[in-house]
């Protein structure tokens, strides 16, 4: 049987959250950030994450860049609630989606488990896209956002 695998699952919650946190803050002429929590799985020897937890906190923005204060720091560990950082999300509201430079120090710094991704989404394009980083080079790899019956 043939199996689709990507290297990032996004639980629509996730994706829908993250879209009105980027907006809101693209409304005001700034950029914004947040983790994703889930879970993290190997199948057939690839490294593959789910997110299915969307938290923020107050961010330090400006129209470009964004990084999280060290107060956010602290509250977003509160808020791990028994998974874990599977990745991270930003906005480039109306630049497009890509890693610049600074990102990928960040995810180089802070994501350097095989498993992390980054999430850039541009809520004024509609665009949305993920990336790893490999050799110091940003690498855009696929994902499905996954929705739950209820
Ligand atoms: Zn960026």
């Amino acid at each position: 049987m043939a199996v689709a695998l990507y290297d990032v699952y996004l639980s629509a919650d996730v994706v829908e959250k993250a879209q009105t946190h980027f907006r809101t803050a693209a409304s005001r002429g700034k950029e914004a950030m947040g983790l994703l929590l889930g879970s993290a799985f190997v199948w057939n020897g690839n490294p593959y994450a789910v997110a299915e937890r969307y938290v923020t906190a107050s961010n330090d923005a400006t129209a470009v860049s964004v990084r999280f204060s060290r107060e956010a720091f602290s509250d977003l560990s509160k808020k791990l609630n028994g998974f874990r950082v599977v990745g991270w999300t930003h906005s480039h509201p109306d630049y497009g989606c890509f890693l610049s430079s600074t990102d990928v120090a960040t995810q180089e710094s802070f994501f350097s488990e095989d498993f992390h991704f980054a999430f850039v989404v541009d809520p004024v394009r509609g665009e949305k896209k993920c990336f790893k980083v490999r050799n110091g080079q940003s690498v855009p790899v696929g994902f499905a956002v996954i929705r739950r019956k209820r």
